[in-house]
């Protein structure tokens, strides 16, 4: 029977009745059920780091996850631009969280950062290729399959008050639609509190007119609609690192000391650095991991398939709907600052 007649040949329930039950049956369990699993699973999460050599990262990501992850110094005499990926079992309360770090060692510091690029999106891809192809074997393991895709870009920026340089939009221009891009402004404990505010304005301005699709936290979930939405208002975030703790009165915080004072990192006066961990971790790592796999993959899928001459019958080659509306949205965002 053709696939035609089998439709004609269906009852079409497009609008299921509404039944009340009469009593229990146990089904509002599912999502009780759902965190036992996942919590059984235990969760990765795949973080990249990009940034030029010193500008900050490993303290950053050492501050974020309340650890020290041993990594060594890098130097600025790389030929050229190496991903170094390392993992991490973390655990909070009885959630474990495979973590792994991916590092841009000799990003920046090239005489030609022409092809500077080209290392971070050939890793990206190489990720994304892996999970495909694990996803065509005819005996498939995807339940327990060690998942290295990267599911946010901490872009670091440096703290110029000036503009994005050219590797930087150049770049972020190349993974944008790869992988979720969250900007940070690094070092933000050496600009001014004013000029931190032109700059921030600038970047943006800089990324919308650019075509540079950054992350933005989403809006659709109303629980954290409204979080996430004034959130968005301070992107990018300006942070501080620092895993020093310093005695403020009876207390230690986590500080950068000076001379002439303190700069403290959990301190929503003096940088970003709380807004972001709440992001990233507390709030977001889910839609994160979500968007990677729903937008990037599927995307890089897509593609792939595509080359090898696959076709669906009503395929529509319409943009990632999220990406504009994250566009027009960072567009409101810098009207209402101007
Ligand atoms: P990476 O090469 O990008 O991983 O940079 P590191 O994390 O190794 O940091 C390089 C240097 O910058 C170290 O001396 C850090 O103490 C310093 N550093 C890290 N974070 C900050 C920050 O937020 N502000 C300032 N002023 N210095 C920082």
């Amino acid at each position: 029977m053709a696939s035609s007649d089998v439709a004609r040949h269906m009852i079409s329930d497009e609008n299921p009745r509404c039944l009340t039950i009469a009593g229990h049956v146990g089904f509002e369990s599912l999502p009780d059920q759902l965190v036992n699993r996942s919590i059984q699973q235990g969760f990765c999460f795949n973080i990249l780091c990009v940034g030029e050599t010193g500008i900050g990262k490993s303290t950053l990501i050492d501050t974020l996850f309340n650890t020290n992850f041993d990594s060594s110094v890098c130097s600025h005499f790389h030929p050229n631009v190496r991903l170094k990926a390392q993992t991490y079992e973390l655990q909070e309360s009885n959630v474990r969280l495979k973590l792994t770090i991916v590092n841009t060692v000799g990003f920046g510091d090239q005489i030609n950062k022409e092809d500077s690029y080209r290392p971070i999106v050939d890793y990206i891809d190489a990720q994304f290729e892996a999970y495909l192809q694990e996803e065509m074997k005819i005996k498939r393991s995807l339940f327990n399959y060690r998942d290295s895709r990267i599911h946010v870009c901490l872009y670091f920026i440096s703290p110029t008050g000036h503009s994005l340089k050219t590797l930087d939009l150049l770049t972020m221009k190349k993974l944008d639609s790869r992988v979720n891009i969250i900007p940070v402004i690094a070092k933000a404990d050496t600009i001014t509190k004013a000029e931190l505010q032109k700059f921030k304005l600038r970047l943006m301005n800089e990324l919308v007119t650019n075509g540079i699709q950054i992350y933005l936290f989403p809006t659709d979930d109303e629980t954290v609609a409204q979080l996430n939405a004034s959130m968005n208002g301070h992107l990018p975030f300006a942070v501080v690192g620092s895993t020093e703790e310093v005695r403020l009165g009876n207390k230690m915080v986590k500080a950068r000391q000076y001379p002439w004072g303190i700069v403290q990192v959990e301190n929503e006066n003096h940088c970003d650095f709380v807004k972001l961990r709440e992001m990233l971790i507390c709030t977001n790592m889910e839609d994160l991991r979500e968007q990677t796999h729903i937008r990037h993959y599927e995307n890089y899928r897509r593609c792939k398939l595509e080359e090898t001459g696959f076709k669906d019958a009503n395929l529509e080659k319409k943009p990632v709907k999220s990406s504009r509306q994250n566009l027009n949205i960072l567009k409101e965002f810098i009207k209402k600052k101007d």
